[in-house]
């Protein structure tokens, strides 16, 4: 049984006769925060959502705290409450402002207390800088702010691992830079992570691993100085060439 907060053995994943995931093998310890690299297509995506269990997979397994969460039949909504997930496009319910957005799951599926909700919502806007806004519309809000809500919606269900997808890849550039503090922010707290990006200098700057994708493969690992100042493999050098 795997020792790691998260492991991954062997999985493997098609969509009708495309093979996305050709066997990932991957080991995410707690407090580490990893960094999916790769061209578009390399399976980043699907990687994150069967994860999730967004995705079944067809071979292989995943366990989190060494438990099987890849099991036929075993109960999903717990193990989705503690992998929590950040899409691209952040899909706040428009008519419901900041913080209603983020009590809106722990009402449903946690069942607190209005009070503890409350208090716990708004510790979150404190702790993201955003107690400002919190009583906002997401159309009042910048779509940085509107991701950033995003974030703290998933962190409301006190998830032990995040995923996050790409979610800076839709935002203005000049916006990008505060939701990468958010993340900053959370792995200094200490938070088990792990994100497809295509933020290479960010990625460089805090990742603990780079794991670079290749046809549904995890081609090559390993410190972010390794993999971005001498890869190993042609094919990491030149997706690096192509985005650096
Ligand atoms: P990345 O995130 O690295 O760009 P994806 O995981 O999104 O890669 O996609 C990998 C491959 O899987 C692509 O060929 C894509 O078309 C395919 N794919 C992803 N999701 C689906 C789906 N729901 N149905 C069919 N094909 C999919
Ligand atoms: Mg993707």
């Amino acid at each position: 049984m795997p020792e790691a907060k998260l492991s991954l053995r062997g999985v493997q994943k098609s969509f009708a006769d495309n093979q996305v995931l050709s066997g990932i093998d991957l080991d995410v310890h707690a407090g580490e925060m990893i960094c999916l690299i790769g061209a578009s297509g390399s399976g980043k995506s699907t990687l994150l959502r069967c994860i999730n269990q967004l995705e079944a997979i067809d071979e292989g397994s995943i366990w989190l705290d060494g438990v099987d969460i890849s099991e036929p039949g075993i109960d999903l909504a717990p193990i989705r409450r503690r992998i929590g997930i950040v899409f691209q496009s952040y899909n706040l319910f428009p008519h419901m402002s900041a913080i209603e957005n983020v009590q809106l799951a722990p009402r449903r599926v946690l069942k607190q207390s209005a009070d503890a909700r409350t208090d716990k919502a708004e510790a979150l806007f404190n702790r993201f800088g955003l107690a400002q806004h919190m009583h906002k519309y997401p159309d009042q809000l910048s779509g940085g702010q509107q991701q950033r809500v995003a974030v703290i919606r998933a962190l409301a269900m006190e998830p032990e691992i995040m995923l996050f997808d790409e979610i800076t890849a839709a935002l203005d550039p000049e916006l990008v830079g505060e939701v990468l503090s958010v993340l900053r922010h959370l792995r200094a707290e200490g938070m088990t992570m792990l994100l497809a990006t295509h933020e290479m200098g960010f990625a460089r700057e805090v990742a603990d691993r780079i794991c670079f994708m290749d046809g549904g493969r995890i081609l090559e690992q390993g410190k972010p100085e390794q993999i971005f100042t001498a890869p190993q493999k042609p094919r990491t050098q030149a997706f690096l060439k192509a985005v650096l």
